[in-house]
């Protein structure tokens, strides 16, 4: 099937396409249309118009807009979870496509309900002070290959939500579930509100340098976000940067190893380890250290991994052949290096980007697996004998997302964690996100954060008025 990009409320074909494959079996899934530079104009200038009413809209109409766009995507679940397992690779069940479909539902009526209303800031004799959010203007939103419909809804709703218009890019690797969900929610929308472009990377810095986008909402790896901010620089563009993260977990030796696999499991290895805020760093106190690999081992051991379509199955393969090479070049090097091999590592071959579920014993900090974001499913488990270490080891990096400690001492995990260097610190689990909460990274992970009343902030400036 060939899909079109959605320009001015209307359906828009290209004549270049690009082919975009199933990474479970390596078939045609359909053609991605190539956007022009031309095409891109048309879509900012598309919402470049509509800013003008969207933004004069009353705060209940584009509440209710949401909400309606929250009905769309529970009426269209089904088809848009189908399409996204064979384009993403993740399955329908487990934390996969249906998953990702209900947190669109749940992250959108949220932000529909989330309010900014005006703030006063002095009221006294001396002047009466308030502050009014407005929207920026038209928003560029350049989302990445593995959660590509919930991030898309992260940019799209709390953009239109505060009166902005937005022209949305796909990752050129999983366009065509982004493509149709949003031909189906900006139908919806006064025409030129909601736009989708597709194409190659190039598409992408056209957004960060056009000069009537005022603000680019960009998820993706720390490279990009630089390259980007570079970009965005002579046109003064406001940027939320969601980036990369290499967060650590530790474990204190008070732990039931049996009892935290199933956590440190899901912490690790949802969507395949391909998630920003995954645990891709395992710091165990010696004491414990054989213990927890043996119970992650015997919990890992049974997960079925194969094609997402299948009921059965709760872990795909790797999204593309890049990443595929980028997990295996790294498992392979830590082996190189002494790395012991509890599970997974040898790949089958055969159809598909399949990488078997990996646990790395005996790995050291300076190997590349620990030092490098891994975004796949392997995950390398290191030995501590000093918490303190551990702490500075975990600490030790360019990113700063996320990191989590885990105990029975809830109290003594809180303190540990509150000497986390990164933006989110969870206790007994890692990388829960949730739509009232702001999320974000610290140091190279990003700036500015997305969700809440924080999140929604982003996309507005402030305007003081004295009186
Ligand atoms: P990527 O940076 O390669 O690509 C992301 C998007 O940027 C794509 O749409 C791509 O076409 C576009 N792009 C590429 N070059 C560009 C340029 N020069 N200018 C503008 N746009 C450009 O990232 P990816 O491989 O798709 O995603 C994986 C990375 O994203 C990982 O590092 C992961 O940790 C990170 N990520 C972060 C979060 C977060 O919330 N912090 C969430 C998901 C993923």
């Amino acid at each position: 099937m060939t899909y079109n990009l959605y320009i001015d409320g209307q359906s828009v074909p290209t004549t270049n396409h690009m082919d975009i494959f199933n990474p479970a079996t390596g078939e045609l899934l359909g053609k991605c249309p190539v956007a022009t530079k031309e095409q891109l104009d048309m879509a900012v200038a598309a919402a470049a118009r509509a800013f003008k009413t969207w933004s004069m809209t009353s705060n209940e109409e584009r509440k209710a807009a949401c909400h309606n766009i929250g009905k769309i995507l529970e009426d269209n679940a089904d088809e848009l979870a189908k399409l996204l397992t064979q384009e993403q690779g993740k399955p329908l069940n487990g934390l996969g496509s249906r998953f990702e479909l209900g947190g669109c539902q749940g992250w959108t009526h949220y932000t529909a309900d989330l309010e900014l209303p005006v703030e006063i800031a002095q009221d006294n004799e001396e002047g009466h002070v308030e502050l009014h959010r407005k929207p920026i203007g038209v928003v560029g939103s350049i989302t990445p290959w593995n959660w590509p419909l919930m991030i898309a809804v992260w940019h799209v709703i709390p953009a239109i939500r505060t009166g902005n218009t937005i022209v949305i890019k796909p990752s050129p690797y999983t366009p065509l579930s982004t493509l149709r969900m949003i031909e189906l929610i900006a139908a919806s929308l006064p025409k030129g509100v909601l736009n989708v472009v597709s194409g190659h990377d190039e598409l992408g810095k056209m957004m960060s340098e056009h000069k009537d986008i005022q603000k680019i909402v960009f998820t993706g790896s720390c490279a990009t976000g630089e390259k980007i901010m570079a970009s965005a620089a002579p046109t003064l563009k406001r940027l939320v940067l969601e980036l990369g993260g290499n967060d650590a977990g530790i474990v204190l030796p008070d732990v039931d190893p049996k009892a935290i696999a199933e956590g440190l499991f899901w912490g690790a290895f949802i969507n395949g380890g391909q998630t920003c805020s995954a645990l891709k760093r395992l710091y165990v106190h010696a004491d414990v250290y054989e213990d927890v690999c043996a119970a992650l081992t015997e919990y890992v051991k049974n997960i079925p991994v194969g094609n997402g379509l299948d009921e059965n199955i709760i872990m795909g393969p790797i999204q593309n052949e890049m990443q595929y090479n980028k997990v295996k070049g790294l498992v392979d090097d830590a082996v190189a290096n002494g790395a012991r091999v509890l599970l997974g590592a040898n790949p089958k071959g055969g159809k598909g980007y399949f990488y078997p579920l990996t646990l790395l014993a005996d790995v050291t900090d300076g190997m590349r697996i620990v030092d490098e974001e891994q975004f796949g499913p392997a995950l390398p488990i290191i030995k501590y004998h000093d918490v303190e270490d551990a702490l500075a080891r975990a600490n030790n990096s360019d990113n700063g997302l996320g990191g989590s400690v885990w105990s029975r001492d809830i109290e003594k995990a809180k303190a540990l964690a509150s000497r986390l260097e990164c933006g989110s610190a969870w206790i007994n689990k890692h990388g829960m996100i949730q739509p009232n909460v702001p999320f974000g990274g610290i140091k190279r992970s990003g700036i500015g954060v997305e969700f809440g009343v924080d999140g929604l902030k982003e996309y507005t400036t402030i305007q003081a008025v004295f009186s």
